[in-house]
């Protein structure tokens, strides 16, 4: 499937301030020699500085934005455009040798386009040296190339890099925006409010949990102790086998807790059709008053500090859905 909302970013949910800045300086024509686009992973950093790249890039002058008809469009689409550059850390770092190269890159001119765009992802993951040797390119920028980089935090090592560009604050999207932009991508509504909230309003943190296997599981989990035909006593194997496969989860277990805490805040304030897990028809489901629910929720707490030490998880995990039932 080709994405083709980058071609006007405008039209992306959320993300307001962001585009108030580029469109003001888009539409004057007064595009700086760098940006730098800060805020949380996940947000949608990526996907603007691509339709950045593909505005100044459109053959059609007349219009704001990029028209994605026109032969530089058409190879933004084809994701193959020859002066659009994306630099990303190489196992978690960017590197200096990166740098260099890049940097002989931007002394030739672009192949074929007014503007050749370079994006430089996550640069809090720059050493020192890698910074210095940056700083240089942005000191005394070679004509026709905008840089955009992209960064999570501020910290002291950008502080320097931060005042050569023209900052772009990204910042979290409400919950209601995520859940459309998952409901876009394909994700069923029950599981896109949860994994929304989990997520913190990233969209993009919320598509790798759904990637996860512990959706699966927590919906499962979910469906076990809410349903109301289910016996303590004689399903206690069943319990046993949810809990044998939480253990097993090993980095994805704290976010099966961090959605199962949602949940549970979510029947304490009566909000049941945020659950997550549609019962049938709306047919009967377990319901607890709300000491029971913090008493669940406290019950969570517990296991997740148990875990934070080292404790058996198997252990951790039986002895937290007995609590939850
Ligand atoms: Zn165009």
């Amino acid at each position: 499937m080709v994405d083709t909302s980058f071609f006007c970013f405008t039209q992306l949910l959320g993300q307001e301030k962001a585009k108030r800045l580029l469109s003001r300086s888009l539409a004057a024509g007064r595009v700086p020699h760098a940006y730098i686009f800060k805020g949380p992973e996940g947000v949608g950093k990526r996907l603007f500085a691509r339709g950045v790249a593909a505005a100044v890039n459109c053959r059609d002058t007349k219009l704001f934005g990029a028209c994605g008809v026109c032969s530089s469009c058409k190879k933004f689409r084809s994701m193959n455009h020859p002066d659009f550059l994306v630099v990303s850390p190489e196992r978690g770092v960017i590197k200096i040798d990166q740098i260099r190269r890049l940097t002989k890159e931007l002394s030739y001119p672009p192949y074929e386009s007014v503007m050749r765009v370079v994006v430089l992802e996550n640069i809090q993951t720059m050493r020192r040296e890698a910074a210095n040797s940056l700083l240089k390119t942005l000191e005394e920028p070679p004509e026709n190339n905008l840089l955009i980089l992209t960064a999570e935090a501020s910290q002291e090592i950008l502080a320097t890099l931060t005042s050569r560009c023209q900052v772009v604050p990204f910042s979290q999207l409400t919950i209601d925006d995520t859940v459309d932009i998952l409901v876009q991508q394909g994700i069923d509504r029950e599981a896109a409010r949860p994994l929304a909230r989990l997520s913190e309003g990233s969209p993009g943190k919320a598509l790798l949990f759904q990637k996860m296997k512990m959706i699966g599981l927590w919906r499962k989990v979910v469906s076990f102790l809410s349903d109301p035909a289910v016996d303590r006593d004689r399903d206690v194997g069943e319990l046993l086998q949810l809990a044998e496969n939480m253990a097993v989860l090993k980095e994805e277990l704290p976010s099966l807790l961090g959605l199962l805490k949602i949940w549970l805040r979510d029947l304490l304030l009566g909000d049941v059709q945020n659950s997550g897990v549609e019962q049938d028809g709306g047919a009967l489901v377990k319901s607890w008053n709300s000491s029971e629910l913090f008493d669940k929720l406290h019950a969570i707490d517990k296991a997740e500090r148990e875990l934070a030490r080292n404790c058996n998880k198997n252990l951790v995990c039986e002895v937290l859905l007995f609590r939850l039932q």
